[in-house]
């Protein structure tokens, strides 16, 4: 029996102006970090909004030091969510801080900001939302409420290069941290970048990048190297031009799924809201045979995540495990991400769409446990 998934859930590739990038980054000798690097995190500043970009070995590094940059550490707590990606909050572990856990909202699956203010205690540094599947997390709510209590705003953005509320893009908040991972919006197969209009902490993270070093061999303080390579920012330089056709792409499936699926809950649409579709995620009915007929049928999907950050093992280990999140824990159990990548063609977005809605069909249609609220418009 074919198990390999007729439709994948990515298809990255690599063209020819990759290829040549790449060639001519072996060739010039200079392979570390270098004036590749440069150029992108110029071209990455310009595309965020932001006057400064610092480019690093991956979105983890990227969270890491941006939480250093704004100078956390042992005894802060950082507010984050427990639906995402473990990097989120382990990044907060990295610092010796503690992550304090509040849950999402169901129509945004990202932070509920109701929630915030009621998790904020004396130790509490900063609040870091995620902009998951590339629907940007309610980033001006959250930054009021930042404000108004002297906390930094880190936002995990690894998902949602380009995404915008209104004109400003995801990023442009606080301090943003992408990831350039091989299935991400864009890649440099590994990679990663800060975004802030913060010139001190801009600084902060250049120099712990950099074992603390300024001028050469003279090192200011405990640093790290979580420096890009320039053959892998020869491949960003490649694929930055090709983001804002991809993620129109993305968007343009993504709308045809809304108008077309049926059966099962579609992801909510905020006016003015530019989610770029990292994934597209539909929540249904005993969604693990869901997702097993779907496979049988040639079509991939994946769940992104199966398990909230609080029930992983290593919160666990540090008694988290007893904590609950119900609408993180209902969506875990509900979502199902399938194929929203640029290079789906017309006619296999019409086979996921029949696949989609025969197996919704046999299998009952979703019914939400609480209404669905419309999200709140943003302006
Ligand atoms: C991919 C991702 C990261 C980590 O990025 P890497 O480049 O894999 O280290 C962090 N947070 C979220 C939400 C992600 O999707």
């Amino acid at each position: 029996m074919n198990t390999r998934p007729v439709i994948p859930m990515a298809r990255p590739r690599m063209g020819a102006e990759e290829k040549e990038a790449v060639w001519a980054a072996l060739e010039s000798g200079m392979l570390a970090q270098g004036p590749r690097v440069a150029e992108l995190e110029a071209r990455f500043a310009e595309l965020v909004g932001v006057p400064h970009a610092v480019a690093t070995s991956s979105g983890t590094t990227a969270l890491h030091l941006a939480l250093l940059g704004h100078g956390i550490g042992p005894g802060d707590e950082v507010i984050t969510v427990p639906f995402t990606f473990i990097a989120s909050a382990n990044a907060v572990l990295y610092t010796g801080a503690r992550p304090v856990f509040v849950d999402v909202d169901e129509a945004s699956f990202t932070m509920n900001q109701s929630l915030i203010e009621a998790a904020i205690t004396p130790h509490t540094r900063a609040i870091l939302p995620v902009s998951l599947y590339g629907n940007p997390a309610r980033l001006p709510e959250i930054a009021d409420i930042a404000a108004r209590h002297g906390l930094a705003l880190v936002e995990d953005a690894a998902q949602s290069h380009g995404a915008a509320i209104g004109d400003r893009k995801s990023g442009s908040w606080g301090t943003g941290t992408f990831s350039f991972y091989p299935t991400k919006n864009m890649t440099t197969a590994e990679g990663g970048m800060i975004t802030t209009a913060d010139e001190a902490v801009a600084e902060r993270v250049r120099l712990l990048r950099e074992h603390g070093m300024k001028v050469r061999y003279h090192h200011d303080l405990l640093g790290y190297n979580f420096r890009m390579s320039d053959v892998h920012a020869a491949i960003g330089l490649a694929q930055l031009p090709k983001l804002p056709a991809n993620n129109a792409r993305r968007i343009e499936i993504a709308d045809r799924y809304g108008r077309e699926l049926r059966g099962v809950i579609t992801p909510g649409m905020r006016p003015g809201v530019t989610h770029v579709f990292h994934q597209y995620t539909i929540r249904a009915n005993r969604r693990d045979e869901f997702a097993e007929r779907l496979r049988e049928r040639g079509v991939g999907s994946a769940i992104f995540y199966p398990i909230p950050v609080h029930r992983q093992q290593p919160f666990v280990d540090l008694g988290y495990g007893a904590q609950s999140f119900p609408v993180t824990e209902r969506l875990t159990a509900e979502v199902l991400s399938i194929p929203v990548h640029p290079d789906l063609t017309d006619a296999e977005v019409a086979t996921v769409i029949e696949t989609v809605n025969a197996t919704a069909a046999e299998l009952g249609p979703i019914t939400a446990e609480t209404p669905r609220t419309p999200e709140t418009t943003t302006s």
